[in-house]
């Protein structure tokens, strides 16, 4: 039984079965706390470990939006859930590159994380949550954040609660299944009022899909395969895919502009993926077949090019970013 079962068996026999966000929230604090869980050795691959390509994208997006806001000084850069910090490393190139001079604050809870993104982005401010970020124009970028938040699972109205049985631990329910997000939409409240009061721009890169749903899309993933949710509890990646209208619908009520929702293939695409292949290809022949596959396994449908899927959240003042029209 791994040391997170045993903390959990207990807490369900003094207090009941607990929720499946008071599960997924405890699964995965203490997965990000106790392993860097990226690339081919650990659990699974995100797209800035697949290709600087992914986050030079995401800066030269930040750097254009930034540059026709008038380029206000004060804009600092900000990431949620930086993982290792290759995002922020990569698109800051491109931001310093483009004059970009502002302050980077990254939020992330996990100590060992932050030890690599310090490593990544010496000069970082580290947060716990947003409600610490400081009160300027923002350049942000969150990918696969938001899948890592808690949800809730309702059945026939009743929210559904882990019990212990005799294996190990069960739902105390089945049948359909709806799923609703609070943690997430707090974030997105949050981050979009700062937008609406503060200026700037966020891009929301995660898996999910465009139009609200229903059905179970909790899902465990272990050494690059999916295992079941309740196996080994701390020792998985437990995501669930991300409701993308709701969050759309969460920043406008917040004050803030969206943009439509597009596959990620098509917004790497219209911000020229293709052409910064060939130019990696063009300065490094040797590197031409590894430069091709990254390409594919970014945008290609079959890969992450569709089920990944991007919005932009702004404030009303900032134009929308690039991309997405
Ligand atoms: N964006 C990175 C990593 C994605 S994994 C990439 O694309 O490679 C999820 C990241 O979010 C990890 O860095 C994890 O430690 C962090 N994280 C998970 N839950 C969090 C929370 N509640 N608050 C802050 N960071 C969190």
């Amino acid at each position: 039984m791994t040391p997170l079962e045993r903390a959990l068996r207990d807490r369900i026999q003094a207090e009941g079965p607990i929720t499946v966000e008071a599960f997924m929230e405890s699964c995965n604090a203490y997965y990000y706390a106790t392993r860097d869980p990226f690339g081919v050795d650990g659990d699974f691959t995100t797209a800035p470990e697949i290709s600087q390509m992914f986050g030079e994208m995401v800066g030269a997006a930040l750097a254009d939006c930034w540059t026709r806001a008038g380029s206000p000084p004060e804009t600092v850069y900000v990431e949620l859930g930086p993982g290792r910090g290759t995002l922020a490393a990569d698109a800051l190139r491109v931001l310093r590159s483009a004059g970009f001079t502002g302050e980077a604050h990254l939020v992330e809870t996990s100590p060992l994380l932050r030890e690599a993104q310090a490593s990544a982005v010496p000069d970082a401010r580290w947060h716990e949550t947003t409600d610490a970020l400081p009160a300027a124009p923002m350049l942000l970028v969150a990918n696969e954040f938001l899948d890592a938040l808690p949800i809730q699972q309702f059945v026939q109205g009743t929210e559904r609660r882990i019990a212990v049985a005799a294996g190990g631990l069960a739902f105390d329910r089945d049948g359909e299944i709806v799923e609703i997000a609070p943690a997430r939409e707090k974030v997105i409240r949050d981050l979009s009022s700062r937008l609406a009061s503060s200026g700037g721009v966020a891009l929301i890169i995660d898996y999910g899909h465009a139009r609200s749903g229903r059905g179970d899309t909790l899902q465990a993933v272990r050494g690059h395969l999916f295992s079941p949710v309740l196996t080994d509890p701390g020792e998985q990646d437990l995501t669930s895919h991300v409701d993308f209208e709701a969050l759309q619908r969460a920043a406008r009520e917040a004050g803030a502009a969206v943009t439509p929702v597009v596959t990620q293939g098509e917004w790497l695409e219209r911000l020229g993926i293709e052409r910064r292949a060939q130019a990696l290809t063009r300065s490094n022949p040797d590197l031409a077949n590894d430069v091709e596959k990254a390409l594919q396994r970014l945008t290609a449908p079959d890969q992450m090019g569709e089920l990944f899927k991007v919005v932009a959240i702004h404030a009303p003042k900032w134009p929308a970013p690039a991309g997405f029209a």
